[in-house]
């Protein structure tokens, strides 16, 4: 791979591009790239690619508390700030998979945290995986064989943009109608239901009991009372009368809209609720959502230190705890004193803390105020090849680079080229000692 971007010839117009820019990873947009390396997608990206695909190629400048300087002085600063610390965390962690590697490695050498920015979610559905298993399906096979989908969530256009133009109503499907699958969408809001689907309004704080009641409307019972989640009895037993007669059903939920407080409860009730459709017909679990390859952080923590994230690498063996390492609470606890906040994606906001701060982001990264030390990385799947984790988890898809940097910056300029994220955390790891003392300081951080 392209440890920094470098002019190539690369063709005008690219097809079958996959997008990096939500879970979905979409692979089949076009995208055509002018003399000077704008972006355009061309066809079947959705608004969030097209704006993000269009970012400018640039070179950019590093900063320390908001002063331009060369990436070296940024580097030898950020070292030194992790060097004197002693409850070091790494977050955000919205990278590919090389990028994801590094920052992990120096986790590991910095005795660190990691986490990335949407773990909520991610935890939640690996809680209730822990509690109830789950039986899911492919991308692939939802769109070739599911003819009917019960939704859970709201704001499925911004969670997942082309839910329904890629696998509901997909152009073509190989074991059904591609028109036709119908469905509920289970949750807030009032606009109008996609063809063929019908909302059914309730606060997804109810999700747990709804899916309770339709598992027991689909195994034959009749739950108590005349409403579930405000949801009448009668509009669920349609649910579940659907769910038995499909030929291959479909319960999803976008766990980012779930109860914040309970959406691994709701999610073990969707479980449940899957597999009691499945003793009569074929039904498949469906999480949607997420961003900023939260799950490609996960399987790269778990296969090169054998434990989720929320995990403290390098003190010893890996320790895993989710809620004495979820870095959103540690720094709120003021607990952390140095952080290294990985954005090369979307979906990894900055957070507004007052931690020192290290900010590896991609162009046009949003910033709630100047972190001590700013370094602006190149996007994956844009700038370089890679690889990012489809929300179904069973394809790791290839990013390829599209575009080549601009020429290069005037010699009087800080400017520079963008390097990669897996170039920086190396450059960082190798600023640091391998043995990051004081050992006894780092044993007692985060108690
Ligand atoms: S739905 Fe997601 S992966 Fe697909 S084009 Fe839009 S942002 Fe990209």
């Amino acid at each position: 791979m392209d440890s920094v971007i470098g002019g190539s010839d690369l063709p005008p117009l690219m097809s079958d591009v996959v997008c990096p820019f939500c879970a979905m990873a979409c692979d089949d947009l076009t995208v055509a790239r002018d003399q000077l390396g704008q972006l355009r997608v061309t066809a079947n990206g959705c608004a969030r690619a097209r704006t993000l695909f269009a970012l400018p190629t640039l070179p950019a400048h590093c900063f320390i508390k908001g002063r331009a300087v060369p990436l070296d002085a940024a580097l030898d600063a950020a070292a030194v700030l992790l060097r004197n610390a002693a409850s070091p965390a790494i977050g955000g962690l919205a990278a590919d998979t090389e990028g994801i590697s590094a920052a992990l490695a120096l986790a590991e050498r910095l005795h660190a945290v990691v986490d990335h920015a949407a773990s909520d979610s991610l935890f939640h559905g690996l809680r209730a995986l822990q509690v109830t298993g789950a039986m899911t399906a492919t991308f692939g096979e939802l769109r070739n064989r599911a003819d009917l989908f019960v939704l859970f969530g709201t704001e499925f256009e911004r969670h997942a943009p082309r839910l329904f133009d890629r696998i509901v109503h997909p152009p073509s499907a190989l074991f059904r109608d591609a028109g036709a699958a119908r469905g509920f969408l289970i949750g807030p809001g009032d606009g109008p239901a996609p063809e063929g689907f019908e909302r059914l309004a309730a606060d997804l704080i109810h999700a747990p009991a709804i899916a309770a009641a339709l598992s027991q409307l689909v195994s034959g019972e009749r739950p108590r009372g005349d409403r579930v989640g405000g949801i009448a009895m009668e509009d669920l037993a349609r649910v579940a009368a659907a769910l038995r007669e499909a030929r291959f059903g479909v319960v999803g939920w976008i766990a980012a809209t779930l109860d914040p407080a309970a959406g691994d409860i709701a999610i073990e009730a969707f479980n449940r609720l899957v597999v009691t459709a499945n003793a009569a017909t074929r039904c498949a679990g469906f999480p949607l959502g997420g961003k900023g390859n939260a799950l490609g952080a996960n399987y790269v923590c778990a296969w090169q230190y054998g434990v989720p994230l929320r995990s403290r690498l390098g003190a010893g063996p890996p320790e895993h705890d989710p809620l004495r390492y979820r870095l959103k609470s540690l720094l709120a606890g003021g607990e952390v004193d140095a952080l290294v906040w990985l954005s090369a994606l979307n979906g990894a906001e900055v957070p507004d803390t007052r931690t020192p701060m290290i900010v590896l982001a991609r162009p046009g990264q949003p910033l709630p105020y100047d972190p001590d030390v700013l370094i602006p990385v190149a996007i994956p799947g844009l700038d370089h090849a890679g690889s990012i984790h489809r929300a179904d988890g069973v394809a790791a898809l290839p990013l390829r680079r599209l575009r080549s940097a601009p020429s290069s910056p005037a010699p009087s300029s800080h400017a520079t080229t963008l390097p990669t994220a897996a170039a920086v955390l190396t450059a960082l790891l190798d600023r640091l000692p391998s043995s990051p003392l004081p050992a006894l300081v780092r044993e007692t951080a985060h108690v």
